[in-house]
């Protein structure tokens, strides 16, 4: 699949484009088909072959002809074009964090900047002080970032759960098909769905080795293989470039390596020593009592014999749940088909590529009761945020579609930029009339973040505080906000958290979600779609939930629209 490969050439595109200092809009172009591409769960390839390129938000003629040229030849010509004259080593400087093209382009030009080294000279001898809107505090600040980016260069890969799962399915759905292959499972930590993962492992239940191998090594999706061997192949998948380990296991010991190969390595360890103590032994081929093996079918099997009920995957860190699982007292973790409808979605009235009923008829298909139409408010003007004039457009709208449809419900939201003095968006009078509003800061990072959280927690209407933290998943570390004291608020006003689903927020994290569970707070899992194919990512949320050991009742999306209903009217 070359989703990612394709939207990384436009986002280079547009930073070459935007260090040589040009149009605005051409480069704003670029980065908005960058960014649509890259939320795609579906191969672009596929698109191409159906000749739909231009239904994808941001992709007009020009672009689509881009992409064609790529996948036609593996060559795009704009891209060898814009970036002759631009130093690689210029472009890396961009992932220095504060450090935007637009500083760069100054750089570059007046200081002839155009590597690391380079740059810190000019740190150092004062130049970089003196250019146009760089002082002695941003010269600071750059430092500090060199220093981060320098470790993080140093550390290993991780890849987003969220941009590896299409991929990996497709390539698992593959394997199924084969009538010499029963069962094919995920491990590792793409099956306890962390947010990052650093190789995939997948495991094949067959006993025709040499044929599962065969089939894998030749599938498209495999780029290189790195070693094939009769029970473990490893390759790296195109696009990606991250690695896969497939292993074939036979039917007994399949719930044996399936318990060994998901982890993680401390739950193994303490499992591993539960079973000591009742003279057996544990390993990925089996338990064992002296040399029989007496369980290694399943999972299950292996846990009830060790006196277990079955753990999640999800939540085998060895935080506890072996010691609850002993007792029979494990929670009852939320499930991914509780999910009765997402609150956070966008519509092409704002920045979304589909229309509400697109929206509407996407929400069936999954079986959701019901959806909630959230776009940004009017303070978003780089989101095309909404006037009161359209709001009210856009209720009209979905006042008639609430009469079209009689198996599902459209609710009325805004995700209303909160303020920089805390308030939000709209008066009081245009609030009134939606069902729920969901609050979230997009600017002034760093500016009064607890208070003005606390200000609008404090607001009757807010209903919903999205994506609390702000992070981005090894990009961006988030507000500057003491999450404890809007935790604190946010119970004491019975104000929902959000746990953003969209693949690089995932926000809040699990850690953050345990903590304010424990407060007493409820959540609500929204996937914040642009686009149809990004209701997908609402599993992730879920992941999340579960991973922080969230059951049902704290996710209001999983209750009956009847239900729901009580607990946003309850805040609005
Ligand atoms: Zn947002
Ligand atoms: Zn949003």
């Amino acid at each position: 699949m070359k989703n990612q490969e394709i939207a990384d050439i436009f986002s280079r595109i547009a930073d070459a484009l935007a260090l040589k200092g040009e149009n605005v809009f051409k480069i704003r172009a670029y980065r908005r088909a960058a960014s649509s591409i890259k939320d795609l769960s579906v191969d672009i390839e596929e698109i191409y072959k159906e000749d739909a390129l231009t239904d994808i938000p941001g992709v007009g003629e020009g672009i689509a002809k881009k992409i064609k040229e790529y996948l036609d030849t593996n060559k795009m010509s704009k891209y060898g074009e814009v970036t002759r004259d631009v130093p690689e080593s210029l472009l890396s400087l961009l992932n220095i964090r504060d450090l935007g093209p637009k500083s760069l382009h100054l750089l570059w030009r007046e200081l002839g900047v155009d590597n690391l080294i380079a740059l810190k000279e000019t740190i150092k001898d004062g130049s970089f002080q003196k250019l146009e809107g760089l002082g002695e505090k941003s010269a600071k600040k750059i430092l500090e970032n060199i220093k981060d980016y320098e470790e993080r260069m140093g550390k290993v890969k991780r890849f987003l759960l969220g941009g590896v799962i299409p991929i990996v399915n497709e390539i698992m759905g593959k394997l199924q098909g084969f009538d010499f292959v029963s069962r094919v499972t995920p491990a590792g930590s793409f099956r306890r769905m962390k947010e990052t993962v650093g190789d995939i492992d997948v495991l094949v239940e067959s006993r025709e080795n040499k044929k599962v191998m065969e089939e894998f090594t030749s599938l498209p999706e495999i780029k290189q293989v790195l070693e094939s061997g009769e029970t473990k192949t490893s390759v790296v998948i195109e696009g990606l470039n991250i690695q896969m380990d497939l292993r074939v296991i036979p039917p007994p010991s399949y719930g044996a390596a399936l318990l060994y190969f998901t982890g993680s390595k401390e739950h193994n360890v303490h499992i591993r020593k539960i079973a000591q103590k009742k003279g057996l032994k544990v390993n990925e081929y089996g338990v064992f009592r002296s040399n029989r093996r007496i369980a290694g079918k399943s999972e299950k099997e292996i846990f009830n014999l060790l006196g277990m009920q079955f753990i999640p995957p999800e939540i085998r860190e060895d935080r506890g749940e072996i010691e609850l699982a002993m007792k029979n007292n494990l929670p009852q973790l939320v499930n991914y088909d509780d999910i009765r409808g997402n609150l956070h979605t966008h519509s092409n009235y704002s920045d979304g590529g589909n229309s509400i009923r697109e929206l509407v008829e996407k929400a069936l298909d999954f079986g959701y009761e019901y959806i909630g139409i959230s776009d940004h408010s009017k303070t978003a003007s780089y989101a095309s945020g909404l006037s009161v004039d359209e709001l009210k457009r856009q209720c009209d709208e979905i006042d008639s579609l609430n009469k079209e449809f009689d198996n599902i419900v459209i609710l009325k939201g805004i995700e209303s930029d909160i303020l920089p003095d805390g308030s939000l968006d709209y008066d009081e009078e245009v609030l009134k009339t939606l069902d729920f509003v969901i609050g979230a800061i997009h600017s002034g990072f760093k500016k009064n973040v607890t208070e003005r959280m606390e200000k609008a927690l404090k607001n009757p209407y807010l209903t919903i505080l999205a994506h609390p933290t702000g992070r981005l998943i090894s990009k961006r570390e988030g507000y500057d906000v003491d999450l404890y004291k809007v935790m604190d608020m946010a119970n004491k006003q019975g104000k929902i958290l959000e746990i953003n689903a969209y693949y690089d927020r995932l926000d809040l994290n699990e850690d953050n979600a345990r903590e304010a569970y424990k407060r007493g707070i409820r959540f609500c899992i929204n996937t914040d779609a642009h686009n149809l194919r990004m209701f997908d990512w609402m599993n992730l949320g879920v992941g999340v939930a579960r991973r922080a050991w969230l059951p049902k009742d704290a996710i209001i999306n999983t209750y009956k629209h009847k239900d729901l209903i009580e607990i946003i009217k309850r805040n609005g």
